[in-house]
């Protein structure tokens, strides 16, 4: 242990989304100064469960949670050792007073907007009360954290929080009331940022935003830029090899977006564009402000920009007022799309949201959807996997495979692919030969090791 190694741990539980996953790396970068991280909760001093707001019965899996992490304080007491427990995320964000007026084990309670002063606030915990501090002040976090250099965590890819906040207001989701109004970072913060983490190994940078493609800002130059400029920049920087961004909304999708699909090497041909429904009814009660052929006109378009672009959807079924009729339509979508991927979900009615006071579809009906679309989902993945039998592609080499003597990484479609190689090849991108299909896994040769054997 070296003598700035802090003594105290903190043990962080993300649940949720990547942004979670980027906030929770964000805030053991605010803590390192007091506390080291561990895996376990066992040796942990502080505890912090990052929580989601997104699905049914999330709040009460917090205090499930909850219950579960009092064995570790109350361990902590009978070795003399105070264990602090906090909540932070989402539903901290929605329910911090009901959180700490229910659960006497939590000692803080801290929104996604004010983690950047949860040294102070820990400090201040008393175990009396819980603090709940749930501001919407995503600019002073944000200025608060770029005193904050991430640390070398050995990663080859890593997301960059760019954007924050919705202002669409769609009727079943809760993320405008957790995450409050549209929030843009700064240019000039995120390139440094981006090149802190490409100076720390890594290599390929996933913007994160719930409306990413919603980002607007200024370049150095005072001249407004938007999310494709902005990739552009960042392609710049030495060590980014690759680029991603999540989560898009179709009405923000914009013509120098799709033309830097075209024009832009370093970003991947794989776009997350959620629809959620494939009926115009159902999308206008769902407030998504566009229609069905929208949608299908700017697929047509993305795809005409970048042929080999694989797409991933979210979609809903069971919302409100949702027919067998309105269904159909949601499967002919998907079939007219056709998706390398897709996160599929039953409607489940979130607090203070529009759509949770309507008439609710039969659990049953919901469940049946729900099938019968993963079903078609399911048999669009493998098909699409299958399609990259025999493709020579470049994969970025991310860790260790399952097996001695294996390394994986990730296609520019997303899939893990798996090649027998030395770890040396950990954190470049080489071109593999696919000869392989598995379930969720490709597998092949370096091409250039299949070079060299042909050549012997
Ligand atoms: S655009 Fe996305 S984040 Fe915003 S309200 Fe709709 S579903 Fe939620």
């Amino acid at each position: 242990m070296t003598p700035e190694t802090p003594q105290k741990k903190v043990f962080i539980r993300t649940h949720g989304c990547q942004m979670n996953v980027y906030d929770s790396g964000r805030m053991a970068d605010v803590l390192a100064r007091d506390y080291a991280t561990t895996d376990t909760p066992d040796d942990a001093d502080l505890i912090l469960l990052n929580t989601c707001h997104i699905r049914e019965k999330a709040s009460e899996k917090v205090y499930t949670e909850l219950g579960l992490l009092r064995q570790f304080k109350d361990r902590g007491a009978a070795e003399g050792r105070t264990v602090t427990i906090g909540v932070t995320g989402c539903v901290a964000q929605a329910e911090g007073e009901e959180i700490a007026r229910r659960a006497r084990t939590v000692d803080l309670v801290v929104g996604p907007q004010s983690y950047q002063r949860l040294p102070e606030i820990v400090r201040a915990a008393s175990g009396r009360r819980a603090p709940v501090e749930a501001d919407f002040a995503a600019e002073e976090k944000f200025a608060a954290l770029r005193e904050t250099p991430p640390r070398k965590r050995g990663e080859v890819a890593a997301f960059l929080t760019v954007q924050e906040g919705c202002d669409k207001f769609c009727t079943f989701c809760v993320v405008p009331y957790t995450r409050g109004a549209e929030y843009s970072r700064p240019a000039p913060d995120l390139i440094v940022e981006a090149t802190r983490l490409a100076e720390a190994g890594v290599r390929e940078l996933t913007l994160l935003g719930q409306n990413v493609n919603a980002w607007h800002g200024e370049g150095p130059d005072g001249s407004p830029w938007g999310l494709a400029r902005l990739l552009f920049r960042l392609a710049e920087i030495p060590g980014i090899l690759r680029l991603r961004y999540t989560t898009s909304h179709p009405r923000d999708m914009d013509d120098a977006l799709i033309a830097a699909h075209r024009d832009l090497p370093q970003l991947m041909p794989y776009l997350h564009l959620p629809v959620q429904a494939g009926s115009d009814r159902i999308l206008r009660a769902m407030n998504r402000k566009h229609g069905v052929s929208d949608y299908l006109h700017l697929v047509d378009r993305i795809r005409a920009a970048r042929p080999d672009m694989a797409l991933s959807g979210d979609f809903i079924v069971g919302f409100p007022g949702e027919t067998e009729a309105d269904f159909a339509e949601t499967l002919r979508l998907v079939e007219t799309v056709t998706y390398a991927s897709a996160f599929t979900f039953k409607y489940s009615p979130r607090p203070g949201t529009p759509a949770a006071s309507l008439e609710q579809v039969p659990e049953d009906v919901k469940n049946e959807r729900l099938y019968r679309l993963q079903a078609l989902i399911a048999a669009q993945q493998a098909a699409f996997n299958r399609s990259r039998l025999g493709m020579e592609m470049d994969v970025l080499f991310d860790r260790p495979g399952k097996r001695p003597g294996q390394i994986a990484g990730r296609s520019p479609w997303q899939q893990t692919v798996h090649v027998p190689a030395t770890p040396d090849i950990i954190g470049s991108v080489r071109r593999v030969a696919i000869d392989t299909i598995g379930t969720n896994t490709l597998s092949g040769v370096l091409a250039d090791a299949r070079v060299f054997e042909e050549a012997v």
